[in-house]
């Protein structure tokens, strides 16, 4: 690893530790400390215990303090074993938990508060789903990694001690083992990163592959067309891709492993040690046959330890690093949306006026929104029509401040709508989305999207929107399969009147819809139209509807293309203009003929 990127490393490694310290403090330490706590009897007993047995052996002194010795270390094998099987069997298990809590909690946290716009982003969307994948198996990663470093570097440090206090020679040959050893780990590591960069966009695809056959968006088409053959025919490809780019980085690979390991291994500790010891042992008689086996034991270890230190631990150090690198960029990132002070909730409805409003999505050149200007008067009932791409949802999105605008100002009761704070602001709305969503709760916090809800209110909104469906437990009854295995599945309608019921349930006095009825039934989309008309009573209602038949009972229509309002008017209004959207009406009354 270049310094840069083991600084990089350094300070990610520095980063999670902490973070893991400060939610599961015990872990670290324990991580740490009863690791090396349960390694250093096995490390001593190699070196140490070896070379007492064996120069009481044959130094002829009385059996006895073999069993002494013995016995000790029996006795500290067995107490470092009972605390440390309590640690990682009872104490790292809870650790865990906690540990995962945290790390979800914090995402979760961070991910809800981010602008909405940051969805855009690539590099955030795939920070955010790389956290969520992966950052726990992470932490872990790098715990362990740390715990087998310094448990490595305290074996060296003990062990070479050691052998300095027998013949510090033998450590000329471990540093020579080393110093060959360290720089072709290095480029052990380079190869491995060259690996892993050619074979990410082929991890990309196989990701792809898996999405495909475990969401249920695609169950349906791979049943019903030969989609399956398709995907398998690609699969295969990419499986001989990956054959084929892997090849040539594990042949070089194989060839440094050999050299790094093999060749100064053999070479320099098992045979130059064995040499120059057993010279000194069985020969000159300079040092005994115990000194003999520790300095063996003891320099291969040694050479292992380093070995270890410094290819596979430098490798998994650089890759967790990356990991934790994506997850401090996605915990770092800004929102860029300003929230104001003003905390209004207003109790009635006021005038929304949008004043020479144009918008780009970001990143992009295109305006989508070209000089938008309209007011909206409390409690009229608004519909926003126009063809796919003309720029309804995203005038909504505007007035909901999901994004802030380009030009121009969105006005509340005159106040800018970016001097609110955000949440306060949101607090007005109630919003129903094309692509809303249900959630894994009870059918009363689906309606309330609270952990708490009024039965009563939870009924009528219902009722307002249409749902009439029993259900076993009423309001309690659970939705969908997630946290309750009889949880109660839903058809689209049945989904969507729950969405809509949010609308009617919540104490606000602006509500926006997009597409409220595209998964209702003709009934039920005429039921609808007369519960907003009774809701707009009390609130002003926006809505964007491709049904026309919907816009009929709206007090105002803005017809939208490209960007810009081309028509406006009450429904009478528009069809006596008899332009675009008396086109389009009279067309799909045509349908329904
Ligand atoms: P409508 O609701 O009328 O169908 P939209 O407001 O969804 O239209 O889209 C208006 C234009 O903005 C389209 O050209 C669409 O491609 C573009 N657009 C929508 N969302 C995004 C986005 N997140 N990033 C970039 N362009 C977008």
């Amino acid at each position: 690893m270049k310094n840069k990127e083991k600084t990089k490393s350094l300070k990610n490694y520095i980063y999670m530790l902490k973070f893991i310290s400060k939610h599961t403090p015990f872990m670290v330490f324990g991580y740490l400390f009863f690791d090396v706590l349960s390694n250093l009897p096995w490390t001593l007993s190699n070196v140490v215990l070896l070379r007492y047995i064996i120069d009481v052996a044959t130094e002829g002194k009385d059996y006895y303090r073999v069993a002494v010795a013995l016995g000790l270390f029996v006795a500290f094998v067995i107490i470092t074993n009972l605390c440390t099987t309590l640690f990682y069997e009872v104490s790292l298990p809870k650790q865990k938990e906690k540990l995962y809590f945290a790390i979800y909690k914090t995402i979760y946290e961070k991910a809800a508060k981010m602008d909405y716009e940051a969805y855009d982003n690539p590099e955030y969307y795939n920070d955010l789903v790389l956290a969520m994948n992966s950052m726990n198996e992470r932490a872990y990663a790098v715990l362990s990694n740390t715990q087998d470093i310094l448990t490595n570097i305290i074996g060296v440090v003990t062990i070479g001690a050691v052998i300095l206090t027998i013949d510090p020679i033998c450590l000329v040959f471990v540093a020579v083992c080393v110093s060959i050893m360290v720089p072709i780990g290095r480029l052990i590591a380079k190869v491995n990163v060259e690996r892993t960069e050619a074979m990410t966009p082929l991890d990309r695809k196989n990701l792809y592959f898996s999405r495909v056959f475990y969401l249920q968006d695609y169950a349906k088409e791979l049943r019903l067309s030969g989609a399956g053959k398709m995907i398998e025919t690609r699969y295969n490809k990419n499986i001989s891709d990956r054959l084929k780019t892997i090849a040539p980085y594990l042949t070089k690979q194989w060839k440094l492993y050999f050299c790094q390991e093999c060749l100064p291994m053999t070479l320099l500790i098992y045979l130059g040690i064995t040499l120059l010891m057993g010279y000194k042992a069985i020969v000159t008689k300079e040092v005994g046959l115990g000194d003999f086996a520790a300095t063996f034991n003891g320099a291969s270890s040694i050479s292992n330890s380093v070995f270890a230190i410094t290819s596979q631990f430098a490798i998994s150090m650089r890759e967790n690093g990356l990991y934790v690198e994506k997850f401090r960029r996605f915990m770092n990132a800004k929102e860029k949306m300003i929230s104001g002070k003003k905390t209004t909730i207003y109790e009635n409805p006021v005038t929304i006026k949008f004043d020479n409003v144009s918008f780009k999505y970001p990143g992009t050149d295109k305006y989508v929104l070209k000089n938008v200007n309209f007011e909206i008067s409390p409690y009229k009932k608004i519909a926003l029509v126009g063809y796919n791409g003309a720029g309804k949802t995203t005038l909504t999105n505007l007035l909901l401040r999901l994004y802030d605008v380009t030009e121009g100002a969105i006005t509340i009761n005159g106040v800018n709508i970016k001097e609110w704070d955000i949440n306060a602001y949101h607090r007005n709305f109630a919003a129903v989305f094309q692509d809303f969503s249900l959630f894994g709760a009870t059918l009363g916090e689906n309606v309330s999207m609270d952990d708490s809800h009024e039965k009563e209110k939870v009924e009528e909104a219902l009722n307002a929107a249409d749902f009439h469906r029993e259900l076993p437990d009423g309001t309690d009854s659970i939705l969908l399969r997630e946290f309750d295995d009889d949880g109660v599945s839903l058809s689209g309608g049945e989904a969507q009147k729950i969405a809509i019921a949010r609308a009617f349930y919540k104490d606000c006095p602006f509500a926006v819809l997009d597409e409220p009825s595209a998964n209702l039934d003709p009934v039920a989309e005429y039921a609808l139209n007369q519960s907003m008309a009774k809701a707009a009573d009390r609130k002003t209602v926006i809505f964007i509807s491709h049904r026309l038949s919907t816009t009929v009972m709206a007090d105002e229509i803005y017809m939208l293309e490209n960007g810009e309002i081309i028509e406006h008017g009450s429904h009478d209004e528009l069809m006596a203009l008899d332009g675009k959207y008396a086109y389009m009406f009279r067309l799909q009354a045509e349908k329904y003929v």
